[in-house]
This record gives structure tokens, C-alpha cells and sequence, in this order.
């Protein structure tokens, strides 16, 4: 007789899937016999396009079926939602409004249907992939939409990390330096990835989150609205269904030239006008789509220059080159590829399967069902981040200015580094870290990750009292920042993973919220589906009560004193310029003035970003 009991069942075997959330197809694998498997839908495909359908009974259909609806009801469809990632865009969907990540949610919860089918009901683990080229907030956001979808997320990696994986998984005997060009719906990565006994070691990695196969689509859909212009004075791109209709045979278009020579578009109707229907007709050849997309493509291989220079490698030095995403189906990319290395690329590469493979192996490697030892991957960062600081200019020091890099791009993750700053004003109680990604010199023209305000400085001389700023870049890619005043000696610490951890808390519950409302009116007969967001949504309300207030904001009398600072160095920077460039700069630091006379908050505010931008763009 065998006892069941509650600890058997924690130690039961849970299952780790890979999962590959794309721009346009999605899927979900997992090691079966040692090998990674990918799971189908119920009806049988493996690879299900990352679309979102609300029906007219308010039923949520994810996948072929809500594709096949992107023309016909293109309000209640959302597709390519990745590309929206990081942007907190609200979506208009059948009437009300998600925020990407979790419509990506929607799609990620298809995928969980497929899981449970295979492995029963329950929570179940998942390593998702990212473009490499994705920031944090991107991540972040993936991983969040992966928890919605009720998955507990064990890690993030990167896509062409993940195809690097599934090549290196059956070439495990091979020593190579391997090249990933990966250019598929929404986004291009291209990574460099050294595979030695076994180890594959991610040397550097660069991209594009905002180029790939849709660019080209909507260049044909460009293409096609000129030719009805002409025709008929139309714009078909202003009615929505005709603009859908567009996309769909701009595609259809775009795959078939990947074969043929050329191909006839013939669409009798497009959009309709006083009552008449109005549509075109076109004979498109292979080259002059590519001389579409042309400059789109050439842009990549600038990316593969980079990237082997970053990598410190000459384009001879690559043993493989690897194809993977849709878009590298168009003859002229392996064209352009096999022009650049004198070398053809692989052709036993699935491009749209690769990465879930990868991502599967990966999930395998985490839960142990492959053996630790065989196989192991190690990879990058993407950007270099830092701090802004202030940044010695003509003598004087202005904020926030520069760009203090603190991890540099390509370093092998996971990392921790660390540096010591100082303060800059006498008496000075606080400092703001801002923390940026990016390569450029000026923080501004970077991107902002987070700032939090280090408070209970002890008084003293300007860069008497010492800061430590430690990044910790964790495998999933995410970074936690903490900084430190030395002198105190007493644990004084404030970690930017604190207010994001709230903020993405935050964000959980209101998704939660947002995701049962809409679910509520959408499937309000699925009572299990609602029983389980309220659970969720309990949950959620609990951690966050049991969660501290954080305050991250600069005080009056701080900014004040910022201003005052500001205004003064400003002020002797005067005699540095002439004409128009001084008369700017002197009504910079009147209204400056005034903000300080007046002591408003917000003036201060305002008018202190004002001067900093402005300095900044004399600068440069
Ligand atoms: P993602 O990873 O973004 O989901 P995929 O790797 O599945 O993307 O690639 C999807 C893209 O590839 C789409 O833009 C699709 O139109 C394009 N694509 C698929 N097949 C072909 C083909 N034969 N020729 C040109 N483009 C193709
Ligand atoms: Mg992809």
C-alpha cells in the first residue's frame, strides 16, 4: 500500500518547460526521452501565432483561430503585442484596454492549456525567452506577464543564447565559434557565441528591438496605399479593416517571393466609398521588395560588424552561422550572410523552432532531467549600465550630465561590480542615483533604468563623505542596484530592486484587477478561471500590506538648494559664450530665478531640467 501524503506531493517531479514568446509565433517545449519536444495545440500545431481574439460572446481565443479574425474584426484582435513591451502603451481591445504585457499574458496562458494537458493541472516552471537587444523593463515585463499567466517564471534568457543552445545540444563534440542571426517578426539579435568542450560562451551580443518581418510587411502596405492614392484618392490605411486586409497580403505577398520571382496582388476590394468598392491591383518582383527592405537588411549586417568587433573576431574566425526567425527565409538575407563571411550558413537549422528548443534544453538543464555536466551555457550583457554623475565640463560640474558605466557591455553574467563615488556639495545629506543603459557618454541619451534617493549622509566637505555603489546583474538579466555611505558605517543600504519589487507588486495587482475585469465580461461563464484570479489577486493584497513605504523623492529644501547651485554655476558659465547662446542662457537662469523666488515644487522642478537639458545640448 503506498501513503500519499502532503510532503510526497511537494516532492513530486515538477516539469520545467521552455517557452518562446514571440512576435508572431509562440511555443512551448519540453525534454521528452531526453530530447527537447515541442507541445501542440489541441489542434495539432506546434507553432501558434502570438494572437489575441476577443469573439463577439466575449470569449477569448488565442492563436490560429484569433489570426484568422485579425481581418475581420481587427478591433477585437491584437497581434505583435512584443513590440509594444516596456512601452506601458494601453491596447484597445473589443472595447476596453490592456497594457501589453498582459495581453502577452492572454498568449502565455494558451501555452500554460497546452502544459496542463500534457502534465495535469497545477503550477507549473518555465524558462522564457527574450531578444537579447530586450531592456530591463522588457524583461521584467515578460516575466511579469509569465506570472499572470500562471507560470512560475525560473528564468529569462535570450533568444539567440537559446538557438545557440538547441545547435550546441546535438553538436556537443564540436569546438566552433558560432554566429546567431536571428531576425524574426519584431526584433533582430545577433550574438557571437564560442562553444568549447561542451560550454557555450556567449563572447557579445547586439541588436534591434524594432526591426524585423513587420517592418517589411508595412513597407509593402506603404507600397499598396500609394498605388490606391493614385488610383483612387484613397487611403486605405485610414479604415482599419482595410489596413488589416493590407498587412495580411503584404505578408502573404512578402512569403511567397521568398520562392517565386514575382507575384500578382489582386484585391477587388480594399475599403468601400459612396457605397462603391475600391481595390488595386499589382505585379510585384523579388527585387523590388528588396529594394524595399534593402537598407533594413544592410542595417543588420552593420549590427554582425559590431558585434565580431566586439567579440574581437574577424569574420574568418566563424566556424557556423546560424539562421534563425522567419524573416530569414528571404533568399537575400543568406544572400547578404553568405556574401559577408565567404560562407554559406547552416541549413539543418529550424529558424522559426530553434529557440523553444533552446529554451526546452535549457528548462532540462534547470530541473535536471539533462545532465548538468554535458552542457553549459553562459552569456552576456547587452548594454553597459551605470550611474550619472557629475560631469567635469569647461571647469565646472553640471547635473546630471555624464555617464558613469559601472557594468560594461559584454560582460559574461551573472556580475557584481562596484565603486566608490563622493558627494559634491558641503553639508550635502543625500544623493540621488540615477541609473541608466546605454553607450553614450551623456546620461540623457541613454535609458533610464530607476533612481532612488541614498538619505542620512552625515554633514560635511564637498567629496568628504564616501558612496559605494554596488550592480549586481543577475542571470535573468535583471539588474539590482544598491548604494552605500561608507563613513557611518552602519548598514545603510537601499536597493533599487526595493522600489521596483513594489512598483512590479504594484503592477501585478493592478493587472490582476484589469485581467479580471476584462475576463469577468469576457468568459463571465467560466467560473474557475474568475475563482482563480480572485485567489491570485488575494495573495497579492497580503505581500503588498506587508511592504514598506518607500519614499524616493527629493526634498523641498534640497531642490531648493539644488536650484541655487545650479543657477550660480550657471551664472559664471555666461562669460564662456556669445550671442544667441548667451541671451539663451541668461533667460535660462532668470527663469531659474524666479522658480527659486517663488519656491514651488514643480516650478523647481521644471525649471531645473530645463537649464540641465540645455547645458547638455550646448555640450553637444
Ligand atoms: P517571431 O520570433 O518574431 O515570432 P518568427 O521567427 O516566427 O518570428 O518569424 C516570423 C516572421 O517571419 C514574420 O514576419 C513572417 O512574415 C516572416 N516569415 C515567415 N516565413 C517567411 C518566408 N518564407 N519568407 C519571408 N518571411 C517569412
Ligand atoms: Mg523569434
Amino acid at each position: 500500500m503506498k501513503n500519499v501524503n502532503k510532503t510526497n506531493d511537494k516532492e513530486k517531479f515538477r516539469p520545467v518547460v521552455g517557452i518562446d514568446l514571440g512576435t508572431t509565433n509562440s511555443a512551448v517545449a519540453y525534454i521528452r526521452y531526453g530530447k527537447p519536444e515541442i507541445i501542440s495545440s489541441p489542434n495539432g500545431k506546434e507553432l501558434i501565432p502570438s494572437v489575441v481574439h476577443v469573439d463577439t460572446s466575449g470569449k477569448i481565443v488565442v492563436g490560429k483561430d484569433a489570426a484568422s479574425a485579425l481581418v475581420a474584426m481587427p478591433s477585437r484582435t491584437i497581434a505583435a503585442v512584443k513590440r509594444k513591451m516596456g512601452s506601458s502603451e494601453s491596447i484597445d481591445i473589443a472595447g476596453k484596454k490592456l497594457l501589453p504585457h498582459e495581453i502577452s499574458s492572454l498568449i502565455l496562458k494558451e501555452l500554460k492549456g497546452y502544459v496542463d494537458r500534457v502534465f495535469g493541472e497545477g503550477e507549473k516552471e518555465a524558462v522564457i525567452t527574450v531578444p537579447a537587444y530586450f531592456t530591463d523593463e522588457q524583461r521584467r515585463e515578460t516575466k511579469l506577464a509569465g506570472e499572470l499567466a500562471g507560470f512560475i517564471v525560473e528564468r529569462i534568457i535570450n533568444e539567440p543564447t537559446a538557438a545557440a543552445l538547441a545547435f550546441g545540444f546535438e553538436h556537443i563534440d564540436e569546438n566552433s565559434h558560432i554566429l546567431v542571426y536571428d531576425l524574426g517578426g519584431g526584433t533582430f539579435d545577433v550574438s557571437v557565441v564560442e562553444m568549447m568542450d561542451g560550454i557555450l560562451e556567449v563572447k557579445a551580443s547586439t541588436g534591434n528591438n524594432y526591426l524585423g518581418g513587420e517592418d517589411f510587411d508595412w513597407k509593402l502596405v506603404d507600397l499598396f496605399a500609394e498605388k490606391m492614392i493614385a488610383k483612387h484618392r484613397v487611403d486605405p490605411r485610414e479604415d482599419l479593416r482595410g489596413r488589416a486586409l493590407l498587412k495580411e497580403e503584404a505578408e502573404k505577398a512578402k512569403i511567397l517571393l521568398s520562392t517565386e520571382e514575382s507575384v500578382r496582388v489582386s484585391l477587388p476590394i480594399v475599403t468601400v466609398r459612396e457605397n462603391q468598392p475600391l481595390g488595386f491591383e499589382i505585379v510585384l518582383h523579388r527585387k523590388d521588395f528588396v529594394q524595399l527592405i534593402d537598407e533594413m537588411l544592410l542595417e543588420t549586417i552593420d549590427s554582425v560588424r559590431n558585434v565580431l568587433k566586439e567579440a574581437k573576431l574577424r569574420s574568418a574566425d566563424l566556424d557556423e552561422i546560424l539562421l534563425v526567425g522567419g524573416s530569414t527565409r528571404i533568399p537575400r538575407v543568406a544572400e547578404l550572410i553568405s556574401d559577408f563571411f565567404q560562407k554559406e550558413p547552416r541549413v539543418d537549422i529550424h529558424p522559426e523552432e530553434a529557440v523553444v528548443l533552446g529554451a526546452a534544453i535549457q528548462a532540462g538543464l534547470k530541473s535536471g532531467v539533462l545532465s548538468k555536466d554535458g552542457l553549459i551555457v553562459t552569456d552576456v550583457t547587452p548594454y553597459s549600465m551605470g550611474i550619472a554623475v557629475l560631469k567635469e565640463w569647461q571647469g565646472l560640474a553640471i547635473h546630471p550630465g555624464g555617464f558613469h558605466v559601472i557594468i560594461p557591455k559584454n560582460t559574461t553574467i551573472p556580475t557584481t561590480r562596484s565603486e566608490m563615488f563622493c558627494t559634491s556639495r558641503a553639508g550635502q545629506s543625500a544623493v540621488s542615483i540615477e541609473i541608466f543603459q546605454g553607450e553614450s557618454e551623456w546620461a540623457k541619451k541613454n535609458h533610464i533604468l530607476g533612481d532612488f534617493l541614498l538619505e542620512g549622509i552625515p554633514p560635511n566637505h564637498a567629496g568628504a563623505e564616501e558612496i559605494e555603489v554596488v550592480f549586481r546583474y543577475n542571470i535573468n538579466g535583471i539588474l539590482e542596484v544598491t548604494a552605500k555611505c561608507v563613513s557611518t558605517g552602519e548598514q545603510m543600504s537601499v536597493t533599487v530592486q526595493d522600489a521596483l519589487v513594489r512598483n512590479s507588486q504594484e503592477l501585478y495587482l493592478e493587472s490582476v484587477n484589469r485581467l479580471q475585469e476584462f475576463l469577468k465580461k469576457a468568459t463571465s461563464s467560466d467560473e474557475e478561471e474568475w475563482e482563480g484570479f480572485q485567489i491570485m489577486m488575494q495573495e497579492m493584497l497580503q505581500e503588498e500590506e506587508e511592504d514598506d513605504e518607500y519614499e524616493d523623492e527629493l526634498t523641498h529644501d534640497e531642490l531648493r538648494e539644488e536650484a541655487i547651485t545650479l543657477s550660480e554655476r550657471t551664472k559664471a558659465m555666461v562669460g564662456n559664450y556669445r550671442g544667441n547662446e548667451r541671451r539663451q542662457i541668461k533667460q535660462m537662469v532668470s527663469k531659474l530665478n524666479k522658480a527659486i523666488l517663488k519656491d514651488d515644487f514643480e516650478e523647481l522642478q521644471t525649471a531645473i531640467d530645463k537649464v540641465t537639458d540645455k547645458l547638455i545640448d550646448l555640450e553637444m
